[in-house]
């Protein structure tokens, strides 16, 4: 890749589907070495975005590049620059480890040599030490899903598009892997991740909130935070047996503009800066009451959810 060349840009790109606009006129631009987040609901139109962007679909309308290489009429050459792990797990099950490493190369036409220095490589990245003839389907859930990582980085490519790489792994794992993604960013590669796992989302350099087809709001998790809520945010966690009278009260309060219930806790979003030390000298002294930062849950619930719902 070129010195100053965007790793990633889109300029209008839509995609429709008979009169079902996918994806509707979006631009962007990523990065080399950032990890760029897409975040929204189902069916917003990540995956179809996406799979522009890897060559494999043309779009209805607008231009992306990868790596400078047109997406539509350069689609063969943007294969070689992108890696792609997508949604439902890439590796055959009844096929070994090596099996299925040795056909990832056949078809990034990677010679016996290289694809040995590589499986050595990422091996020793994921730390991965089963045998080789293990099959795929015995493996723990997430070695799985760190070796379908190392497949998608087989051909060493600079941009990695990893579409919910994580849907449905325990925590600790997702944490692993979450390591592995920062550590090839430091290295320099691309990262374009989707997630909806909100956490997850904070190792963003920047995010994309998408809703039907479009990209509603674009910044760091920082910013996107600071404009989602220029008014202070609560949280409240009651003990266990408190009456619930204090939440009657305080769903009544005109100074409060909305409680969302997270899991004991509760955050309350206030209307003005002043009127949240008002609000807490009214409240029970048993709650446990703290100012925080809003999570990006707060973010997402505010500008995705909301207006779908308003
Ligand atoms: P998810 O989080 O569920 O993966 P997404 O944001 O990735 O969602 P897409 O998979 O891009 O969403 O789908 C966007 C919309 O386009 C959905 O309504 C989907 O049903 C529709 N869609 C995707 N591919 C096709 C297709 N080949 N033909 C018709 N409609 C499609």
């Amino acid at each position: 890749m070129k010195k100053n060349q965007l790793a990633v840009q889109a300029r209008h790109l839509s995609v429709r589907f008979g009169t079902f606009t996918a994806v509707d006129d979006i631009s962007f631009a990523v990065r080399p070495g950032e990890i760029f987040g897409f975040l929204g609901a189902n069916g917003a139109g990540k995956t179809t975005t996406i799979r522009v962007l890897c060559g494999l679909l043309i779009p209805s309308a607008g231009q992306a590049w990868v790596a400078g290489l047109d997406c539509q009429t350069q689609a063969a050459d943007v294969k070689t620059k992108v890696g792609y792990m997508s949604q439902r797990f890439t590796l055959y099950s009844d096929l070994t480890v090596a099996e299925n490493l040795a056909f990832t190369a056949a078809l990034r036409k990677l010679d016996t040599r290289t694809l040995q220095r590589r499986t050595r490589e990422l091996f020793d990245f994921i730390h991965f030490d089963y045998p080789q003839n293990s099959m795929v389907s015995d493996l723990p859930g997430g070695i799985k899903q760190q070796l379908a990582l190392a497949a998608a980085l087989l051909h060493d490519p600079p941009i990695i598009f990893l579409d919910e790489p994580t849907a449905g792994v325990a925590p600790a794992v997702r944490a692993r892997f979450w390591s592995l993604i920062r550590q090839l960013a430091r290295a320099g590669k691309t990262i374009f991740v989707t997630t909806h796992y909100l956490d997850e989302a904070e190792n963003c350099r920047r995010i994309a909130l998408m809703r039907d087809g479009q990209i509603i709001a674009l910044d760091s998790p920082r910013r996107l935070k600071a404009s989602a809520f220029p008014e202070p945010v609560l949280e409240i966690e009651p003990q266990p047996g408190t009456s619930r009278e204090w939440l009657r009260k305080l769903k009544l309060d005109p100074r409060v503009a909305r409680i969302q219930p997270h899991g004991r806790r509760y955050h309350v979003l206030v209307l003005n800066g002043p009127a949240w030390q008002g609000i807490a000298r009214r409240l029970p002294k048993t709650l446990s009451l703290r100012r925080i930062q809003p999570s990006l849950e707060d973010v997402f619930i505010r500008l995705v959810e909301a207006e779908v719902s308003a």
